[in-house]
């Protein structure tokens, strides 16, 4: 055991300036649905270059709408990766899709398109091909999306981008929230991904129905829209529920703090750059690598993972980091292998570039308040851990 203070794998960077923001909106005349919203939503279409976006109050919301909108059903099906978090696929599920998985690329950890192809054919062939697919850019990392956009259009599936970890990367030069080549983009705003509300998470479209259908999803399906009105307006307190919506709402108070944040984005990402460049060079002589960041664009980088090349190793070497204040982590356990997706039939050995991948990764710290002295602690302990130190 030590004595040296914790240090978290991830963590939210609040400032003075963020303070001020969230104070301002508790003395204003609106806690929720109020200006801070709109403007939280043209902060995110002013950085991601796409003309919606729908805040609301996580991302497992945004996800569960953004497929709504799409039309998913019961009948249908939904795929994603099994290497992310639970709710990429959950969604699906909240629908009554069933949902399928397309295996990782071991130097990437993101969706194999080859499988994503080959996995094509034969859904085809059987009737069954996917009527949402839910890339997922896994660490802040891209997927390949220009080629994930052809085989949308060749199959006729769409597409939702999981960019929980990738406000501020971009693909081929386009920021990630473009929906070049999606239909919906989704993003987080938990405290430990790039930007943070507290909770809360956004979806980003080009379609302006996708749009107006999220947008009454997030409030019970309700619309105060006079020209969408499919009955007579009986007076100035009319709305009308056209669709079964939920209370997905984000509060002023998170918006603004999302906002306040979002004027850093670029600061963020440049820092997460710096650590993981710096990280490159301390770990390379260690019996182990990391995934590699960015052959479809440039990374959000919000988690630095690496893979040790002793599968039998993870296990002492997170004890041994854990024992040494070291706030390491797994990202993620494979979704097909949790007990409530292995009761629908998935087992083990189903995708075994996922499992593979899953056997070796630990997540180390990764944030913008990382100071080099931490990140010297980071790596002595991972190298102590490993039998390597020098
Ligand atoms: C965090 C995360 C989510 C869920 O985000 P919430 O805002 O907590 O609902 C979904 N997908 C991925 C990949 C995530 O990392």
């Amino acid at each position: 055991m030590t004595d040296a203070p914790f240090i978290p794998y991830g963590r939210q960077d609040i400032r003075d300036e963020d303070v001020s923001a969230v104070d301002a909106v508790l003395r204003s005349d609106f806690l929720t649905q109020g200006p801070a919203i709109a403007a939280f939503e043209a902060a995110l279409t002013n950085a991601c270059e796409a003309p919606h976006a729908i805040a609301v109050s996580s991302a497992t919301a945004a996800l569960h709408i953004a497929c709504m909108a799409l039309g998913l059903g019961p009948g249908d099906h939904l795929w994603t990766s099994p290497i992310s978090f639970v709710a990429s696929a959950n969604c699906g599920l909240y629908c009554g899709a069933s949902v399928d998985f397309v295996d990782i690329d071991p130097a990437t950890a993101l969706m194999d398109v080859d499988d994503l192809e080959r996995r094509l054919i034969t859904a085809k062939a059987e009737g069954r091909l996917p009527k949402v697919l839910v890339p997922v850019h896994f660490a802040g990392h891209s997927c390949d999306m220009a080629r994930i956009g052809v085989l949308a259009k060749e199959y006729g599936f769409r597409v939702v981008e999981d960019a929980s970890h990738c406000i501020g990367g971009h693909h081929d030069g386009q920021p990630i929230g473009s929906c070049a080549h999606s239909d919906i983009c989704v993003f987080s705003f938990h405290p430990v991904k790039i930007v943070t509300s507290g909770e809360g998470g956004a979806a980003l479209t080009r379609n302006p129905e996708l749009a107006a259908r999220m947008n009454d999803l997030r409030t019970h399906g309700i619309t105060r829209e006079a020209s969408r009105y499919q009955q007579a307006d009986d007076g100035p307190w009319y709305y009308e529920q056209q669709a079964l919506g939920y209370n997905y709402r984000i509060t002023d108070i998170q918006a603004a703090l999302g906002t306040s944040q979002m004027t850093r984005l670029s600061e963020i990402i440049t820092a997460r750059h710096s650590i993981a460049a710096r990280y490159d060079q301390l770990l390379a002589e260690l019996p182990l690598r990391w995934l590699e960041r960015g052959p479809f664009g440039a990374s959000g980088l919000h988690l630095y993972v690496v893979l040790l090349d002793d599968a039998a190793a993870r296990r002492p070497v997170f004890d041994a980091m854990r024992a040494d204040n070291i706030g390491v982590n797994v990202h993620y356990i494979p979704i097909h292998l949790q007990p409530f997706y292995r009761q629908m039939g998935f087992a083990p050995g189903r995708f075994p570039a996922a499992e593979d991948y899953y056997s070796r990764a630990i997540s180390i710290p990764m944030f913008p308040g990382l100071t080099d002295g931490m990140q010297d602690r980071v790596v002595q302990s991972l190298a102590r851990a490993l039998g390597t130190a020098g």
